[in-house]
Order: structure tokens, then C-alpha cells, then sequence
């Protein structure tokens, strides 16, 4: 895919924005809610560039990126989102993005544990979603962007 089609490279521009707007931003990569899978709590980091593996990052947005995701995993877990995350990363997709997908009790009980079960879980949330689900979402992209603001000004 090139990169008129792509998803990515919106979310990049700001031609699509998350529900919640931005967790974090800079410029090399946008944290936000997947803006496809309402499931409050599954946030996306998404690369500003174009490219589609970890081989092709450059050093400064690898180091980047680990601060992140370790970022968002605090979030997650002090605002009790999940006890358990799974991190996933297709380069099949062409625009480089990591998924932080969180896990809860109801997609145990209902889809088992695990990566295999993510797919299923996501289809689930999908075809499900209400607009309170959204809402939610939302609310919460902006518990974590709080989360966020609040550990960079302890950090400086
Ligand atoms: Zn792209």
C-alpha cells in the first residue's frame, strides 16, 4: 500500500484523529487510542514515517518508542485498565505501528488467553461497539494523556 490510502500516515498528518485526540506526541510518533477497535485502554503508537519494520527505525525513535510503550504500560496498569498487555508488531502492515493491547476478565472468560485470542476479541468489540463504547474510549484516551502530562513534569 502506498501511502495515500494509508491509515498511518493520517493518523501522521492529523487528517484522522483518535478518539481522545493524542496520548503523546512528538515527531517521530504519535500514542492514541486505535481509532478502529473500541476497546478503552488499546492504544496505538504510530510512526510519523512511512516505513513498515522495527529494522527500519532509526535509533533515536526505537529509544523513543521503548520510553513510550513503557509509559503507557504504567498508565494502563495505575488506572487498573489491565493487568497484563500485549505488545504487537506486523510488518505485513506497511506503515509501522504498535499495538498495546490490554487485557481483560471478560475477553478471558469469552475468547481465552493470549495472542491468537486478540483477533477475535477485536472483532467482538467491533461489532458490538455503542456509541457509550466510544465515549469511553475517549474518556479514557484522556485518563492516560493526564497520566502522561502529569509523569513528564515529575520527570523534569
Ligand atoms: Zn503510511
Amino acid at each position: 500500500m502506498g501511502t495515500k490510502n494509508c491509515i498511518g500516515c493520517a493518523i501522521a498528518k492529523g487528517d484522522l484523529i483518535p478518539p481522545g485526540g493524542a496520548i503523546y506526541e512528538s515527531g517521530n510518533m504519535i500514542l492514541a487510542a486505535d481509532p478502529e477497535i473500541p476497546i478503552p485502554g488499546f492504544l496505538i503508537i504510530t510512526l510519523k514515517r512511512h516505513v513498515s519494520s522495527f529494522a527500519q527505525l532509526y535509533r533515536e525513535e526505537w529509544t523513543e518508542m521503548g520510553d513510550v510503550i513503557a509509559r503507557a504500560e504504567n498508565a494502563l496498569k495505575e488506572l487498573n485498565l489491565t493487568k497484563e498487555i500485549t505488545l504487537v508488531q506486523e510488518e505485513r502492515s506497511s506503515h509501522f505501528h504498535v499495538w498495546i493491547f490490554p487485557h481483560k476478565d471478560w475477553m478471558e472468560e469469552k475468547f481465552g488467553k493470549g495472542v491468537s485470542s486478540i483477533r477475535d476479541i477485536s472483532r467482538y468489540a467491533m461489532e458490538n461497539a455503542t456509541e457509550r463504547d466510544w465515549e469511553e474510549v475517549a474518556r479514557t484516551a484522556e485518563d492516560i494523556r493526564e497520566l502522561f502530562e502529569l509523569e513528564s513534569k515529575r520527570a523534569v
